[in-house]
């Protein structure tokens, strides 16, 4: 195998059969999969979740995780927090001329380590080669497919007054480790990106059915914003305690330092919940029994119909109205 990524690799012809059958397609193979049709086939009846999304993280390896499996769990977890099962996955890779076969390798690795501990297939993929300069190192575009249960009716327009607000741990982690990746900074407690894939926890969430009304995990724009997505898909005001939402240590200082507010910070493990009052703490309870939910917490709760303000009530007692994020943050975050 040749030491780099070449253009011709991408070609369709000899050398892209190689790298499919040497380095892609071993550790992702499913006998779906394996068939190398134009499409595949698939047998599925029912409410069906379909996503898709394109990951262009930079650096392509960052303390705890990398594209891969980023790609993987950010898939996983856009089907799981609908409440569906995630059952398949598309996997298309372009990949810039240059890229070291090795980090290709690494990288199809994680996503085969992700496929394997979750049981999710990839059934279909593509990969292309773009000269240099016309792509950074790689990109990834995933769809992914899931079977959504019946009975269920989970939506950013469902919150309801009175509803709980769980959030399932810590926030900012996959932020900052991703900045701390980027321009190479040390702190003196290293952080790791929260990067997991949620389907084991959102199906004990979902166990709870119809009390639970909106999920969604808060990535590239933090919990502050997407709180105000689901307020105003709601058209409800939210109330959240500061002292209430876990941050690491380490993390608050790193914000601190570069100047960030961990409520804008982009999440790659998390999911807040919006849950019927009489239910929260049945549910916050089997969320802390499980290792994605160990420091969950409730952060707030759903106040009456309103304008769908996000109001933040601060250590010291004061409140204020926190909006969406405005610009970019954090470029390439994921
Ligand atoms: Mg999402």
């Amino acid at each position: 195998m040749d030491k780099t990524i070449l253009l011709a690799h991408g070609s369709g012809g000899k050398l892209s059969h190689e790298l499919i059958r040497s380095l892609i397609a071993p550790g992702i193979a499913n006998d779906l999969l394996n068939r190398m049709d134009d499409s595949a086939i698939l047998d599925i009846s029912g409410r069906i979740a379909f996503t898709t999304d394109s990951f262009v993280v930079n650096p392509l390896f960052f303390p705890g995780g990398d594209i891969g499996k980023l790609a993987v769990c950010g898939t996983i977890n856009d089907l799981s927090v609908m409440g569906a099962s995630p059952l398949y996955l598309s996997l298309s890779l372009i990949i810039e001329e240059g890229l070291p076969t090795a980090d290709l390798e690494k990288i199809m690795h994680s996503i085969s380590a992700m496929t394997a501990a979750t049981g999710v297939r990839v059934v279909t993929g593509d990969t292309k080669v773009v000269n240099r300069g016309s792509a950074d190192k790689l990109f990834i575009n995933t769809a992914g497919i899931g079977s959504v249960p019946d009975g269920l009716n989970i939506s950013g327009a469902n919150a309801q007054p009175g509803d709980q607000i769980i959030l399932s741990g810590t926030i900012g982690d996959h932020g900052v480790a991703v900045m701390a990746g980027r321009e190479k900074l040390r702190f003196k407690i290293p952080v790791e990106s929260d990067c997991a894939p949620l389907n084991s926890l959102t199906a004990d969430i979902i166990s709870f059915g119809q009390a639970i009304h909106s999920m969604r995990d808060p990535t590239r724009v933090g919990l502050a914003t997407t709180l105000n997505e689901i307020a105003s898909q709601s058209q409800v005001d939210v109330v959240i305690n500061e002292t209430s939402i876990p941050v690491k240590e380490a993390v608050n200082s790193a914000c601190e330092l570069l100047g960030l507010d961990p409520l804008y910070v982009a999440n790659e493990g998390k999911l807040i919940v919006f849950a019927a009052a009489d239910q929260a703490q049945a549910i916050l309870n089997k969320m802390q029994q499980n290792p994605l939910g160990r420091d969950s917490a409730i952060i707030g709760e759903v106040r009456a119909k309103h304008s769908g303000h996000v109001v933040l009530k601060t250590a010291v007692g004061a409140s204020r109205i926190i909006d969406m994020l405005s610009g970019e943050l954090l470029p390439r975050i994921c």
